[in-house]
């Protein structure tokens, strides 16, 4: 394998950046809050930026690899604070809600 043929990774598209505030509002009007399906306790914690300390910060994008492919989708999270499953959303479809729902 040259050089040639390694793939750069893609710059980390910011355009899906939410805050904490716009995905509580998402979820209040796409996703309702329901308990946990694992262990049944509603308790639910979102995925926030290392180091963001604001009232409201910035999430935490997470990134799911495609197989067999260089791409990958941004996620953002919620997981229980209980048993520790983990729920995922579109990056992409709430950073469009958010644009729209301003
Ligand atoms: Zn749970």
């Amino acid at each position: 394998m040259s050089d040639s043929d390694r793939k750069e990774p893609e710059p980390m598209d910011t355009s899906h950046r939410i805050t904490h505030e716009q995905f509580t509002r998402f979820l209040q009007a796409k996703a309702p809050e329901k308990p946990c399906p694992e262990c049944g306790v509603n308790d639910w914690a979102t995925s926030q930026t290392p180091g963001d300390h604001r009232k409201n910060p910035y999430l935490q994008i997470g990134l799911l690899p495609g197989a067999f492919t260089d791409k990958v989708m941004p996620l953002h999270t919620l997981s229980c604070r209980n048993c520790g499953f983990v729920k995922m959303f579109s990056a992409q479809l709430v950073g469009d809600w958010v644009k729209k729902n301003a």
